[in-house]
Protein backbone atom coordinates (compact mmCIF):
# COMPACT_ATOMS: atom_id res chain seq x y z
CA UNK A 1 0.00 0.00 0.00
CA UNK A 2 1.76 3.59 -0.95
CA UNK A 3 2.08 5.81 1.80
CA UNK A 4 0.37 9.53 2.49
CA UNK A 5 2.51 12.57 2.38
CA UNK A 6 1.89 13.96 5.38
CA UNK A 7 0.96 17.28 3.80
CA UNK A 8 -2.35 15.38 2.44
CA UNK A 9 -3.26 14.28 6.06
CA UNK A 10 -5.21 16.96 7.23
CA UNK A 11 -7.58 17.20 3.61
CA UNK A 12 -7.73 13.29 3.33
CA UNK A 13 -9.32 13.25 7.30
CA UNK A 14 -11.88 15.72 6.25
CA UNK A 15 -12.80 13.93 3.26
CA UNK A 16 -13.02 10.33 5.48
CA UNK A 17 -15.13 12.67 8.03
CA UNK A 18 -17.77 14.25 6.26
CA UNK A 19 -17.83 10.29 4.29
CA UNK A 20 -18.68 8.93 7.39
CA UNK A 21 -21.00 11.65 8.08
CA UNK A 22 -23.13 11.12 4.49
CA UNK A 23 -22.19 14.73 3.74
CA UNK A 24 -19.54 14.54 1.00
CA UNK A 25 -21.13 16.26 -1.58
CA UNK A 26 -20.73 14.25 -5.22
CA UNK A 27 -18.45 17.46 -6.20
CA UNK A 28 -15.31 17.94 -5.39
CA UNK A 29 -12.25 20.35 -6.37
CA UNK A 30 -8.42 20.74 -4.78
CA UNK A 31 -6.12 23.47 -5.99
CA UNK A 32 -3.12 21.57 -7.79
CA UNK A 33 -0.11 23.52 -5.85
CA UNK A 34 3.26 22.80 -8.32
CA UNK A 35 6.08 20.43 -6.16
CA UNK A 36 3.39 19.03 -3.30
CA UNK A 37 2.83 15.44 -5.07
CA UNK A 38 -0.70 16.69 -5.86
CA UNK A 39 -1.56 14.54 -8.09
CA UNK A 40 -1.70 11.53 -6.15
CA UNK A 41 -4.75 12.93 -4.54
CA UNK A 42 -7.06 12.55 -6.75
CA UNK A 43 -6.21 8.86 -6.20
CA UNK A 44 -6.25 8.87 -2.61
CA UNK A 45 -9.40 10.50 -2.52
CA UNK A 46 -11.11 7.63 -4.68
CA UNK A 47 -9.32 5.23 -2.30
CA UNK A 48 -11.95 6.58 0.82
CA UNK A 49 -14.64 6.86 -1.85
CA UNK A 50 -14.18 2.76 -3.00
CA UNK A 51 -12.50 1.60 0.09
CA UNK A 52 -14.40 -1.00 2.19
CA UNK A 53 -12.78 0.54 5.07
CA UNK A 54 -13.40 4.03 3.77
CA UNK A 55 -9.92 4.99 4.51
CA UNK A 56 -7.70 3.78 2.42
CA UNK A 57 -5.73 2.02 4.97
CA UNK A 58 -7.14 -1.68 5.07
CA UNK A 59 -5.64 -3.07 1.65
CA UNK A 60 -8.85 -4.35 0.43
CA UNK A 61 -9.22 -5.02 -3.15
CA UNK A 62 -10.38 -1.37 -4.19
CA UNK A 63 -7.47 0.09 -2.46
CA UNK A 64 -5.02 -2.12 -4.64
CA UNK A 65 -6.81 -1.71 -7.91
CA UNK A 66 -6.70 2.11 -7.20
CA UNK A 67 -3.36 1.52 -6.22
CA UNK A 68 -2.80 0.01 -9.77
CA UNK A 69 -4.75 2.57 -11.54
CA UNK A 70 -7.24 -0.48 -12.68
CA UNK A 71 -10.17 -0.02 -10.81
CA UNK A 72 -13.01 -0.22 -13.14
CA UNK A 73 -14.91 2.57 -11.46
CA UNK A 74 -12.86 5.05 -11.83
CA UNK A 75 -12.61 7.14 -14.99
CA UNK A 76 -9.62 9.63 -15.44
CA UNK A 77 -9.44 12.79 -17.68
CA UNK A 78 -5.60 14.57 -17.48
CA UNK A 79 -6.06 17.72 -19.25
CA UNK A 80 -2.42 18.52 -17.80
CA UNK A 81 -0.95 15.79 -19.70
CA UNK A 82 -3.42 15.10 -22.76
CA UNK A 83 -5.51 16.57 -25.65
CA UNK A 84 -8.70 17.24 -24.26
CA UNK A 85 -11.52 18.73 -25.76
CA UNK A 86 -15.28 19.12 -25.44
CA UNK A 87 -16.23 15.25 -26.37
CA UNK A 88 -14.12 13.99 -24.64
CA UNK A 89 -15.70 15.81 -21.59
CA UNK A 90 -19.39 14.09 -22.94
CA UNK A 91 -17.94 10.57 -23.19
CA UNK A 92 -17.12 10.43 -19.33
CA UNK A 93 -20.35 12.08 -18.83
CA UNK A 94 -21.76 9.22 -20.28
CA UNK A 95 -19.94 6.83 -18.92
CA UNK A 96 -20.91 7.92 -15.79
CA UNK A 97 -24.24 6.70 -16.42
CA UNK A 98 -23.51 3.45 -17.27
CA UNK A 99 -24.02 0.96 -14.35
CA UNK A 100 -21.52 0.89 -11.64
CA UNK A 101 -19.37 -2.36 -10.42
CA UNK A 102 -19.34 -3.90 -7.53
CA UNK A 103 -22.41 -2.13 -5.47
CA UNK A 104 -19.86 0.91 -5.46
CA UNK A 105 -20.42 4.61 -6.58
CA UNK A 106 -18.20 5.87 -9.64
CA UNK A 107 -15.63 8.20 -10.05
CA UNK A 108 -14.69 11.04 -12.83
CA UNK A 109 -11.12 12.22 -12.15
CA UNK A 110 -10.59 15.32 -14.14
CA UNK A 111 -7.19 16.77 -13.58
CA UNK A 112 -6.78 20.49 -14.93
CA UNK A 113 -9.92 21.80 -15.58
CA UNK A 114 -8.81 24.74 -15.70
CA UNK A 115 -6.93 23.69 -19.13
CA UNK A 116 -10.34 22.92 -20.41
CA UNK A 117 -12.09 25.78 -23.00
CA UNK A 118 -14.87 27.34 -22.01
CA UNK A 119 -17.32 25.27 -24.03
CA UNK A 120 -15.90 22.07 -22.65
CA UNK A 121 -16.26 23.44 -19.13
CA UNK A 122 -20.01 24.25 -19.92
CA UNK A 123 -20.31 20.78 -21.36
CA UNK A 124 -18.74 19.39 -17.67
CA UNK A 125 -21.07 22.20 -15.26
CA UNK A 126 -24.00 20.28 -17.17
CA UNK A 127 -23.30 17.00 -15.77
CA UNK A 128 -22.59 18.68 -12.22
CA UNK A 129 -25.80 19.75 -12.49
CA UNK A 130 -27.55 16.80 -12.77
CA UNK A 131 -25.53 14.09 -11.66
CA UNK A 132 -25.93 10.47 -12.20
CA UNK A 133 -26.68 9.34 -8.79
CA UNK A 134 -23.95 7.25 -7.05
CA UNK A 135 -21.11 9.08 -8.84
CA UNK A 136 -18.21 11.70 -7.44
CA UNK A 137 -16.20 14.04 -9.23
CA UNK A 138 -12.72 14.83 -8.18
CA UNK A 139 -11.46 18.05 -10.01
CA UNK A 140 -8.35 19.95 -9.44
CA UNK A 141 -7.13 23.12 -11.08
CA UNK A 142 -3.77 24.97 -10.94
CA UNK A 143 -5.28 28.38 -11.93
CA UNK A 144 -8.67 29.24 -9.94
CA UNK A 145 -8.77 32.04 -11.93
CA UNK A 146 -9.49 29.61 -14.91
CA UNK A 147 -12.45 28.21 -13.77
CA UNK A 148 -15.93 29.27 -14.68
CA UNK A 149 -17.62 30.78 -11.58
CA UNK A 150 -20.63 28.61 -12.35
CA UNK A 151 -18.20 25.58 -11.90
CA UNK A 152 -17.03 26.96 -8.84
CA UNK A 153 -20.33 27.34 -6.91
CA UNK A 154 -21.34 23.58 -8.15
CA UNK A 155 -18.18 22.22 -6.08
CA UNK A 156 -16.67 22.01 -3.00
CA UNK A 157 -13.24 23.16 -2.39
CA UNK A 158 -10.89 21.06 -0.08
CA UNK A 159 -8.05 23.30 1.09
CA UNK A 160 -5.21 22.38 1.72
CA UNK A 161 -3.62 23.24 5.51
CA UNK A 162 -0.15 24.97 5.56
CA UNK A 163 3.01 22.84 5.32
CA UNK A 164 4.68 22.89 8.90
CA UNK A 165 8.19 23.61 8.65
CA UNK A 166 9.80 20.54 11.05
CA UNK A 167 7.18 18.41 9.25
CA UNK A 168 8.75 18.98 6.08
CA UNK A 169 11.99 18.76 7.15
CA UNK A 170 11.87 15.10 8.92
CA UNK A 171 10.12 14.36 5.55
CA UNK A 172 13.10 14.90 3.46
CA UNK A 173 15.67 14.13 6.01
CA UNK A 174 13.90 10.38 5.90
CA UNK A 175 14.01 10.76 2.18
CA UNK A 176 17.70 11.43 0.81
CA UNK A 177 19.00 8.17 2.52
CA UNK A 178 22.53 8.39 3.83
CA UNK A 179 23.57 12.23 3.19
CA UNK A 180 24.51 13.47 6.51
CA UNK A 181 23.26 17.23 6.35
CA UNK A 182 21.77 19.06 8.96
CA UNK A 183 18.13 20.49 8.98
CA UNK A 184 19.63 23.67 8.79
CA UNK A 185 21.20 23.11 5.65
CA UNK A 186 18.20 21.21 4.56
CA UNK A 187 15.92 24.46 5.47
CA UNK A 188 18.33 26.77 3.36
CA UNK A 189 17.94 24.30 0.24
CA UNK A 190 14.26 24.24 0.46
CA UNK A 191 14.03 28.13 0.89
CA UNK A 192 15.09 28.37 -2.88
CA UNK A 193 11.95 25.99 -4.12
CA UNK A 194 9.46 27.67 -1.77
CA UNK A 195 9.27 24.58 0.54
CA UNK A 196 8.10 22.64 -2.39
CA UNK A 197 9.45 18.87 -1.30
CA UNK A 198 9.67 17.54 -4.35
CA UNK A 199 11.96 20.27 -6.18
CA UNK A 200 13.90 20.39 -2.86
CA UNK A 201 14.32 16.50 -2.70
CA UNK A 202 15.73 16.44 -6.28
CA UNK A 203 17.78 19.55 -5.51
CA UNK A 204 19.62 17.74 -2.16
CA UNK A 205 21.35 15.47 -4.19
CA UNK A 206 22.84 18.01 -6.75
CA UNK A 207 24.75 20.53 -5.01
CA UNK A 208 25.68 21.91 -8.77
CA UNK A 209 21.87 23.10 -9.18
CA UNK A 210 22.04 24.37 -5.95
CA UNK A 211 25.16 26.65 -6.78
CA UNK A 212 23.41 27.40 -10.40
CA UNK A 213 19.71 28.74 -8.22
CA UNK A 214 21.73 30.81 -5.94
CA UNK A 215 23.28 32.22 -8.45
CA UNK A 216 19.90 32.78 -10.94
CA UNK A 217 18.47 34.36 -7.75
CA UNK A 218 20.89 36.65 -7.02
CA UNK A 219 21.11 37.19 -10.20
CA UNK A 220 17.13 38.29 -10.16
CA UNK A 221 17.29 40.54 -7.19
CA UNK A 222 20.29 42.41 -9.41
CA UNK A 223 18.45 42.89 -12.10
CA UNK A 224 15.26 44.09 -9.59
CA UNK A 225 17.80 46.58 -8.10
CA UNK A 226 18.82 47.91 -11.33
CA UNK A 227 22.32 46.55 -11.42
CA UNK A 228 22.31 44.30 -14.28
CA UNK A 229 20.01 44.42 -17.40
CA UNK A 230 16.92 42.32 -18.71
CA UNK A 231 19.85 41.16 -21.30
CA UNK A 232 22.07 39.99 -18.75
CA UNK A 233 19.22 38.58 -16.94
CA UNK A 234 17.67 36.73 -19.96
CA UNK A 235 21.40 35.31 -21.52
CA UNK A 236 20.33 31.53 -20.70
CA UNK A 237 16.32 31.38 -21.21
CA UNK A 238 14.55 29.51 -24.44
CA UNK A 239 11.27 28.26 -25.12
CA UNK A 240 12.67 25.04 -23.52
CA UNK A 241 13.51 25.82 -20.25
CA UNK A 242 11.63 29.04 -20.08
CA UNK A 243 8.62 27.35 -18.08
CA UNK A 244 10.90 26.23 -15.18
CA UNK A 245 12.86 29.39 -14.99
CA UNK A 246 9.39 31.91 -14.98
CA UNK A 247 7.98 29.39 -12.54
CA UNK A 248 11.35 30.39 -10.19
CA UNK A 249 11.04 34.58 -11.25
CA UNK A 250 7.48 34.32 -10.59
CA UNK A 251 8.27 32.88 -6.91
CA UNK A 252 10.99 35.28 -6.33
CA UNK A 253 8.55 38.48 -7.24
CA UNK A 254 6.15 37.12 -4.90
CA UNK A 255 8.58 36.75 -2.20
CA UNK A 256 9.89 40.32 -2.59
CA UNK A 257 6.27 41.51 -2.65
CA UNK A 258 5.86 39.81 0.89
CA UNK A 259 8.84 41.53 1.78
CA UNK A 260 7.42 45.09 0.96
CA UNK A 261 4.00 44.12 2.05
CA UNK A 262 5.58 43.64 5.40
CA UNK A 263 7.66 46.42 5.74
CA UNK A 264 4.93 48.41 4.64
CA UNK A 265 2.98 47.44 7.45
CA UNK A 266 5.09 47.55 9.54
CA UNK A 267 6.08 51.31 8.93
CA UNK A 268 1.78 52.17 8.97
CA UNK A 269 2.13 51.27 12.41
CA UNK A 270 4.19 54.25 13.73
CA UNK A 271 3.90 57.11 11.55
CA UNK A 272 1.00 58.30 9.19
CA UNK A 273 2.96 60.05 6.56
CA UNK A 274 2.37 59.36 3.30
CA UNK A 275 6.02 58.67 1.96
CA UNK A 276 6.19 56.13 4.67
CA UNK A 277 3.19 54.21 3.77
CA UNK A 278 4.62 52.86 0.29
CA UNK A 279 8.13 51.92 0.87
CA UNK A 280 10.24 50.84 -1.44
CA UNK A 281 13.18 48.49 -2.13
CA UNK A 282 15.85 49.90 -4.47
CA UNK A 283 13.86 52.20 -5.80
CA UNK A 284 11.24 49.37 -6.80
CA UNK A 285 7.51 50.14 -5.86
CA UNK A 286 5.37 46.80 -4.85
CA UNK A 287 2.93 48.23 -7.55
CA UNK A 288 5.75 47.97 -10.21
CA UNK A 289 6.37 44.66 -8.84
CA UNK A 290 2.96 43.36 -9.42
CA UNK A 291 3.37 44.54 -13.19
CA UNK A 292 6.43 42.45 -13.54
CA UNK A 293 4.46 39.67 -11.76
CA UNK A 294 1.83 39.60 -14.68
CA UNK A 295 4.39 40.03 -17.11
CA UNK A 296 5.96 36.92 -16.25
CA UNK A 297 2.57 35.14 -15.76
CA UNK A 298 1.29 36.39 -19.43
CA UNK A 299 4.97 34.81 -21.03
CA UNK A 300 4.81 31.37 -19.14
CA UNK A 301 1.50 30.79 -21.49
CA UNK A 302 3.22 31.86 -24.17
CA UNK A 303 5.41 28.75 -23.55
CA UNK A 304 3.95 26.57 -26.11
CA UNK A 305 3.44 29.02 -28.92
CA UNK A 306 5.98 29.74 -31.41
CA UNK A 307 6.90 33.05 -29.73
CA UNK A 308 10.76 34.10 -29.61
CA UNK A 309 10.72 33.91 -26.01
CA UNK A 310 14.13 35.68 -25.11
CA UNK A 311 13.37 38.50 -27.54
CA UNK A 312 9.95 38.90 -26.27
CA UNK A 313 11.01 38.37 -22.43
CA UNK A 314 13.96 40.92 -22.89
CA UNK A 315 11.68 43.81 -24.76
CA UNK A 316 8.93 43.52 -21.96
CA UNK A 317 11.53 43.57 -19.24
CA UNK A 318 13.61 46.58 -20.16
CA UNK A 319 10.70 48.39 -20.00
CA UNK A 320 9.55 47.34 -16.96
CA UNK A 321 13.04 48.03 -15.14
CA UNK A 322 12.74 51.62 -16.99
CA UNK A 323 9.97 52.12 -15.23
CA UNK A 324 10.68 50.18 -12.50
CA UNK A 325 10.18 53.33 -9.34
CA UNK A 326 6.56 53.96 -10.87
ZN1 LIG B 1 -9.45 -0.29 1.16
Amino acid sequence: MKNVYPWHKPLLTHVEKQLSMGRLPHALLFRHRYGFFDEVLGREISKRLLCEAQNGKDACKHCHLIDENNHPNILLLDVVNEKVGIDDVRAIEQQMWQTSMFDKPKVAYIRGIDLLSIAAQNALLKTLEEPPKNTFFILSVENISRVLPTIMSRVQRLRHSKVEQHELLHWLQRHIGDQALTEAAIAKIAKLTDNAPQPTLALLSAPDEVAKLEKEKKQFVDFLAGKISANVLLAQINNDNAEAILRRFCRYTEGMIKFLFEKSSAITDKTTENLAQHPKWHGVSSRSLYRLYDILVSHRHLVYTNVNMQMQLTTHLVDWQHDRSS
